[in-house]
């Protein structure tokens, strides 16, 4: 239960109520001029101009520098569980599309800020519900939340995966295990583009998959029909799976981790797709160079690299690795192939890519044109008042 109750209020400093009036849902601890009351970490509050006057409300940490995450601007909305129950109810329609197509049974249902749950991210799998309580005013309600998903999802069973370091920044440590009924035994079968995939939810990256690249995999696949492919960074083999599907010739998938690249291989088999298959373990910045010393050629390179900037300090860092590994997917590119090159670093604006995909094709004098920009799909909505959500960004590019 989650009654809801107003327990205290920040009171900003003259002139810091703009963002708050624009509905941006974060208030930062140097915009506080005073506390009321006694709140306790996790508490419902009440934000206040510097004149006192109501702005919105949320729920307060002060061990984070994001002091209060807003849930609402309307002084008459209580943060009970009817609140909640609405929210979740909003977000679902949101996503009605998705949750009646058979083709696809994995995506997400709660994207935190994005859908006015601050710090609430829900994904579903199939008859599993997997959930990442990002701040403590979330862990605070998480048993409340996770009544609420028994009760509106009746899923099998629901599984937490806050092992994620953003748990840091709001004084929380990392957890993973299961908050109701049975964990899955092994992994879960989940469809994408009607394709078949194996996650592992308890144990696989972010909460099992990369579901905000699912549109991109289906767009991607557009291109790959008779193509040698070469699937960077390929996890699971989402990528190369949809393109075999699509008729690849053959694909490479590259990836550190030997764990993955075996699941992608088994991916293409779950799905009876005969495509040929080879699997290069190893530093992707390293492997890709020596493919270039080997005159090594394709058709369709797909670069998807892990998050590079974490902090504005490794911005410079993360543009150069973005460079360099652009520069050797173009080489690598026979002319009139095919780059797909994704970002999923929030602090790299599509500008900047753009920019970073123009310095490498000058450098590597391969002329190049955009086909098409890529985001995520529609159930990682971004919100105009908080560009924050935005945070993947791609290019499907022809190289000449
Ligand atoms: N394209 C994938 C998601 C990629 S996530 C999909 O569609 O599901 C990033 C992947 O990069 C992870 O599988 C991770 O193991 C791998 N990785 C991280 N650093 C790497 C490196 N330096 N070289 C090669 N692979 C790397």
């Amino acid at each position: 239960m989650t009654d809801g109750a107003v327990r205290g209020a920040v009171r900003l400093k003259a002139g810091r109520g703009k963002s708050v009036i624009n509905r941006h849902p974060w208030v930062f601890s140097g915009a506080i001029a005073l506390r009321e009351g006694a709140p306790r970490p996790g508490d419902v509050v009440d934000v206040l101009d510097d004149g006192g006057r109501f702005l919105a409300r949320g729920y307060y940490n002060p061990r984070s520098q994001i002091v209060v995450r807003l849930l609402t601007w309307n002084p008459d909305e209580a943060i009970d569980d009817a609140f909640w129950y609405m929210r979740l109810g909003a977000a679902m329609a949101r996503r009605e599309g998705l949750g009646e197509d058979p083709a696809t049974t994995a995506f997400r249902l709660v994207y935190a800020e994005s859908d006015g749950m601050p710090g609430l991210v829900v994904d579903l799998y199939e008859d599993w519900v997997v959930v990442q309580a990002l701040t403590l005013g979330i862990e605070t309600r998480k048993e409340a939340l996770t009544a609420l998903l028994r009760e509106v999802l009746a899923p099998r069973g629901i599984i937490e995966r806050s092992d994620v370091d953003v748990r840091a920044q709001e004084g929380l440590p990392q957890h993973a295990g299961v908050l109701f009924g049975e964990a899955p035994d092994g992994t879960v079968i989940v469809r994408e583009n009607g394709l078949r995939y194996a996650v592992d939810l308890l144990t696989g990256h972010k909460t099992g998959f990369y579901l905000d690249q699912r549109e991109n995999r289906r767009k991607v696949a557009a291109y790959a029909a008779g193509a040698q492919m070469l699937n960077a960074f390929a996890y699971t083999g989402g990528f190369a799976v949809t393109a075999g599907a699509a008729g690849a010739a053959r694909v490479t998938n590259l990836d550190s981790s030997a764990d993955a690249l075996r699941e992608a291989e088994a991916n293409l088999r779950r799905n009876d797709l005969a495509t040929p298959v080879e699997s290069i373990q190893g530093d992707a910045f390293q492997v890709l160079r020596r493919l270039v010393a080997e005159g090594r050629q394709y058709d369709l390179v797909v670069l998807d690299p892990p998050k590079f900037a974490f902090s504005k300090g490794q911005l410079n860092a993360a543009t150069r690795g973005y460079k360099d590994i652009n520069m050797l997917g173009m080489r690598l590119l026979r002319p009139g192939g095919v780059l797909a090159t994704f970002s999923c670093s929030g602090l790299v604006s599509e500008d900047l890519f753009q920019k970073v995909l123009f310095g490498a094709s000058v450098d590597v004098r391969r002329e190049a044109r955009i086909l098409e920009r890529l985001g995520p799909g529609g159930d990682h909505p971004v919100l105009f008042t908080f560009p924050e959500g935005a945070y993947l960004k791609g290019f499907i590019c022809r190289v000449e």
